[in-house]
């Protein structure tokens, strides 16, 4: 489609009808393809990455990441596979938040351990809206992107100020995938965006990401009570299962005799990024053995939740046919602390009109011998 004529190899985007929304709107995918023939696959609904196709040690292309080949399989209930998350990413302690000395409601439309609260931006969060989309190649022929757009009305779940959202995914020939969040409100409002992509680098639908290897820039985390909120506490991750600050195999640790770990079913907490200056620093470093392929997640965000599937059941079957089971992909959220708004500990969450929101984080696909 935007292939410009030129006799250098170059990025392209390829557009293709992706199904029917229940309202009878149209999605596209967009498909993003480097220099090195891997891809990134996104759809203008949720802003879903539906794939990622990126080689292992021997060159060998598979796609990495869980989901559906269209849209229609990812309008009933799904584990956010993929999609943007917002206004507000992770959990809001039952639903409520005082800003300005004024309290909020937002949808409670999840619970945990029987404990309502609101997640990743309540019942139609980002993930569930269409966006606008701009498709373009970056004028040095490095990359190709995509540009989506979505207003998020005053009142819209709960949240006050009408936040203009623009997010672009930019997939360069080194096989990085960078994403910019960009956001303006007229009015004061919680706003924590980020991507809720889940991976298996063994390949999508493998069996088990419990022997991938994980190294995260971490000294700290943010401990939960039963309701899965964090309790405000910063605490350090030495001696823990945590301790990710030198190599460890995701499954080393998971089943411990460990309070954090039983109550959220394995790992699902923020981690508390140790950032050596303002601006991009490496968070996370996931390598898989078997093919080489590594993960490195670069991000400007003070935190990353990680998430190992601790829900997953099998019930949901994905683009090649094979069940999502207990642990089968990860997800790392860079993103604020859950709750903050809720939380005077934590970092600040609120945007004023004025000011500009914007964050971004890298996805960096290598490999390793
Ligand atoms: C949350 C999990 C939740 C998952 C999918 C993660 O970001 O921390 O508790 O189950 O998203 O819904």
């Amino acid at each position: 489609m935007t292939t410009p004529s030129t006799s250098t190899p170059a990025p392209t985007i390829t557009l293709t009808p992706f199904g029917t929304l229940p309202d009878g709107r149209a999605a596209q995918l967009y498909t993003l393809a480097n220099t090195r023939g891997a891809q990134v696959s996104i759809t203008n609904y949720g802003g879903i990455i539906t794939r990622v196709l990126v080689p292992d040690r021997l060159g060998r292309l598979a796609d990495i990441t869980t989901g559906f080949d269209m849209v229609e399989k990812y309008t009933p209930a799904n584990p956010y596979f993929g999609a943007l998350i917002g206004r507000f990413a992770n959990r809001i302690a039952a639903g409520k938040f005082t800003l300005d000395g004024k309290p909020f409601r937002v949808t409670p439309n999840s619970a945990s351990n029987g404990h309502p609260c609101s997640l990743h931006g309540g019942a139609t969060g980002f993930d569930k809206v269409l966006w606008r989309a701009s498709p373009f190649l970056s004028p040095d022929g490095a990359a190709a992107a995509l540009k989506l757009r979505y207003l998020s009305k005053d009142g819209e779940e709960g949240y006050p100020g009408n936040l203009e959202v623009a997010v672009t995914y930019a997939w360069n020939n080194d096989n990085e995938l960078r994403i910019d969040y960009h956001a303006t409100t007229d009015k004061p409002t919680p706003v924590n965006l980020t991507n809720h992509a889940y991976f298996n680098l063994a390949g999508e639908g493998s069996p088990t990401i419990l022997d991938h290897i994980l190294t995260l820039n971490a000294s700290r985390m943010t401990p939960v009570d039963n309701a899965v909120i964090p309790t405000g506490q910063i605490t350090p991750v030495a001696g823990t299962p945590f301790d990710f600050t030198a190599p460890r195999a995701i499954g080393e640790r998971i089943n411990d005799d460990d309070e954090q770990l039983k109550i959220a079913g394995g790992y699902d907490h923020n981690f508390v990024l140790d950032r050596p200056a303002p601006g991009l620093s490496k968070a996370a470093d996931i390598y898989e053995p078997v093919t080489g392929r590594v993960l490195e997640i670069l991000t400007d965000q003070p935190g990353l939740q990680l998430y190992t599937g601790n829900f997953f059941d099998g019930s949901c079957v994905g683009k090649s046919n094979r069940p999502y089971t207990r642990r089968a992909a990860f997800a790392f959220e860079t993103q604020h602390y859950p709750d903050s708004p809720n939380q005077p500990n934590f970092p600040n969450t609120i945007l004023r009109p004025g000011e500009k929101y914007q964050t971004a984080t890298i996805y960096r696909f290598t490999t390793r011998s």
